[in-house]
């Protein structure tokens, strides 16, 4: 769309600091997982084939695709690591449980974990998330409470205010907080972006990930500029977000947007904006439609994040004039099933006016 803005700052670049992170060996994958948690992650790396070419690309274009892990979602990985630290540093053992404002994907990472470690587990999450992410919360054993999608992260009915209640009220209830706890970005740091530098032989120009809140692109931004300090990591963000940088290519009379799982009216402390070297906001009509092209393109069963981190790399590699000899790596962070009553179905398309009638009406099939 000819509104969306693209932004390639320069990046300041520190001192090569010790990370605070621990260095554990990587195993890229087993021939036998102990249980569901030990198979998260060792996700596939696909090339796209036909998308980039129809958008005039000649660059390889990688797509990271999390939305093959256990759980669905990149954030499995959070969910599961942040379970398992809290249980390593003796916050959480019998008798306790866990309380967790989510859009709905770390809920299911952290359901899973509940599930499997034994733990209850209550959800806060906004009304606009999809009924299949509560169906499988529900089915994992968690229990949901919805809160108002309008409501500013800071309005005691917003889901972070809600969870942040539940867990003062009660010391047996225990906020693992994604948006601050430091096991979120170091489960990409030391599991997302190793399983990228091990496909690609450390050898990226790029890599473009979406952010919420942040624990992706932070740990993964890290991990890679220490190992190619060439390589640009470029954040993706809604238009309706106040995450990207500088502040003014936030501004939009857009106030709610459909894709769901990324953007924030807040900037979360796990985002740490100095590693990303640039940032593309982007329209949920381009993101959905891109959403639905990976699936009947590509065969890509990814969520509506995934569209808009497509559509966002596509256009910055555009826009930097990308070429044969390099390589870009984008994230597909969730699965399609989240939203089989969404964007996959052409009624919703319609009734959003993401598409018209007739624009739907399909080729013939050959076999019809
Ligand atoms: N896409 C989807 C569908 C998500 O659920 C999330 C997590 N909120 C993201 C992208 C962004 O991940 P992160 O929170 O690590 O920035």
């Amino acid at each position: 769309s000819k509104d969306t803005i693209q932004c390639t700052y320069k990046r300041e670049v520190k001192e090569q600091a010790p990370t605070p992170h621990s260095h554990v060996e990587f195993v890229p994958f087993k021939k036998i997982y102990n249980d569901a948690l030990d198979a998260v992650g060792h996700t596939p790396m696909i090339r796209l084939n036909k998308i980039p070419k129809e958008f005039g690309l000649k660059c390889e274009v990688l797509v990271k695709c999390e939305f093959l892990n256990v759980g669905g979602s990149l954030k499995d990985r959070i969910g599961v690591r942040m379970v398992l630290d809290a249980e390593k540093q003796g916050r959480l053992g019998p008798g306790k449980s866990l309380v967790e404002a989510t859009s709905g994907n770390t809920g299911v990472g952290l359901a899973l974990a509940c599930a499997v470690r034994g733990y209850p587990l209550v959800i806060t999450m906004p009304e606009k998330m999809s009924q299949e992410k509560q169906d499988v919360l529900t089915g994992l054993g968690a229990k949901v409470i919805r809160t108002p999608t309008e409501a500013a992260w800071y309005e005691p009915e917003s889901l972070i205010q809600v969870a942040k209640k539940m867990a003062a009220d009660d010391p047996n209830v225990i906020l693992l907080d994604q948006y601050s706890n430091p096991s979120n970005p170091l489960a990409h740091y030391e599991g997302t972006a190793e399983e990228i530098l091990w496909a690609c032989d450390d050898k990226l120009d790029a890599v473009v990930i979406s952010t919420g809140t942040g624990g992706t692109i932070t740990g993964v931004g890290r991990k890679i500029h220490e190992r190619v300090p060439t390589c640009k990591v470029i954040a993706v963000d809604p238009y309706g977000s106040d995450l990207a940088m500088p502040q003014e290519i936030n501004q939009t009379d857009i106030k709610t947007y459909k894709v769901e799982g990324i953007g924030y009216d807040f900037i979360p402390k796990v985002l740490d904006r100095t590693e990303i070297d640039g940032w593309v906001k982007t329209l949920d009509l381009d993101s959905l439609l891109m959403a639905r092209k990976l699936l009947s393109q590509e065969g890509l069963l990814c969520g509506g994040s995934s569209g808009a981190t497509v559509w966002g790399a596509l256009q910055w590699a555009k826009a930097q004039n990308f070429t044969e000899n390099q390589r870009i790596v984008i994230i597909l962070p969730d699965n399609i099933r989240n939203y089989i009553t969404k964007h996959l179905s052409k009624t919703w398309m319609i009734e959003n006016k993401f598409i018209s009638y007739d624009e739907l009406k399909e080729p013939e099939h050959p076999l019809a």
